[in-house]
């Protein structure tokens, strides 16, 4: 505790580590540190959010990709994916949907999908931009090139979701087949940045192979990047995988992960993720008291939500966006905190 605490105050102080450091505070972390980590995690979350937890309304508008990432339950190979797309009619009717529950923020998320043309993807954009234009419009379809994420952001876009899944390029290479790589993927990281886009990243926590040397590197890239938002939960295998044998990744270090995100980054956007409340009833509820400030409920139609399938038993997949909103105000006001009607940028 001596050491780990040391650590945990100097991570606070200069939000800097060596690598030898990290991997010292994860891999002797206790139950002892975590509620001291928390504590300091919970001062800055409250120094700049308050207790005023920002929402997302997820649309998943593709499930359609061309990689075929080893986790992911909706990658190329996987025959039992039932396809589907939304038109942009069904996009709008999500937005026309979300906005009256109060939603601020639309992230559209999905798979790598040639059918969604970049002229098509603009159309879109520039729609939800004309008729929600106190909104913020999140991105979050995969790698592209700059110049095709430069029109996304002058089409109205103004954030764009991409996790750097881990930051080690051989433990990348285990993950994904040898078209994808780690340095190409923080390359259109840094490209983001650059054309001005509110900017997230992010990884799974125990993926398969992963070490504490890996999480090390993780929260270095993340220091150097400094993207705005940081999103991470735990690997989940999905059964039509190559990983369906796995273990999955623990609630435990995945909140340890988050606290210190929120120390070393104290105004980052961090959600409390729907991975990590599949894997535990009150996951999102103990992402929150580690420090995390954002919840990012459903607003996919019903009819396609169970086929947006990543990961195994994902949650909400039957419930209409006014309940999943619902539930989550009463989660979030259990423990003294409040969801809000706001854009929710960064501070
Ligand atoms: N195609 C987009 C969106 C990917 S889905 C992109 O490339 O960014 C969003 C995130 O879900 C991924 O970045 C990944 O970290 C996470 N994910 C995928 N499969 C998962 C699994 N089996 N368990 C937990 N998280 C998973």
């Amino acid at each position: 505790m001596g050491h780990s605490k040391q650590l945990i105050d100097k991570l606070e102080k200069t939000s800097k580590l060596t690598e030898e450091e990290w991997i010292s505070l994860i891999e002797n972390r206790s139950q002892d540190t975590a509620e001291y980590l928390f504590e300091r995690a919970r001062k800055w979350q409250q120094t700049y959010y308050g207790k005023r937890i920002y929402t997302r309304g997820l649309i998943e508008f593709t499930n359609y990709c061309r990689n075929d990432c080893y986790y992911c339950g909706i990658r190329r190979s996987n025959r039992n994916a039932q396809r589907y797309r939304l038109t942009e009619e069904q996009i709008l009717e999500c937005c026309q949907i979300g906005y009256e529950l109060g939603f601020r923020t639309f992230v559209l998320q999905g798979g790598e999908d040639a059918w969604f043309t970049q002229e098509r993807l603009e159309e879109i954009v520039h729609a939800i931009r004309v008729n929600y234009e106190d909104c913020a419009i999140t991105l979050s379809f995969g790698e592209r090139s700059k110049e095709s994420y430069r029109r996304l952001f002058e089409a109205g876009a103004n954030r764009y979701l991409l996790r750097h899944e881990t930051a080690d390029e051989a433990h990348y290479a285990s993950l994904h087949p040898a078209q994808l790589s780690a340095a190409h993927r923080k390359q259109c990281l840094w490209n983001l940045k650059e054309i001005g886009y509110q900017t997230g990243t992010g990884f799974m926590v125990g993926s398969p192979g992963q070490t504490a040397a890996h999480l090390a590197r993780d929260m270095m890239f993340i220091r150097e990047l400094e993207p705005h938002m940081v999103g991470i939960g735990p690997f989940v295998p999905h059964h039509d995988t190559p990983f369906a044998k796995e273990m999955g990744g623990s609630v435990e270090l995945t909140l340890f992960m988050i606290g210190l995100l929120r120390l070393m980054l104290p105004k980052l956007l961090l959600p409390a993720t729907t991975a990590l409340g599949t894997i535990d009833p009150q996951g999102r509820e103990k992402g929150i008291l580690a420090g995390a400030n954002v919840v990012m409920p459903n607003l996919s139609p019903t009819s396609v939500r169970k086929k947006y399938e990543l990961y195994d038993n994902k949650i909400c997949t039957g419930d209409e966006a006014a309940e999943c909103r619902a539930c989550l105000n009463r989660r979030m006001e259990n423990i003294g905190y409040e969801l809000v009607i706001d854009r929710g940028d960064v501070k």
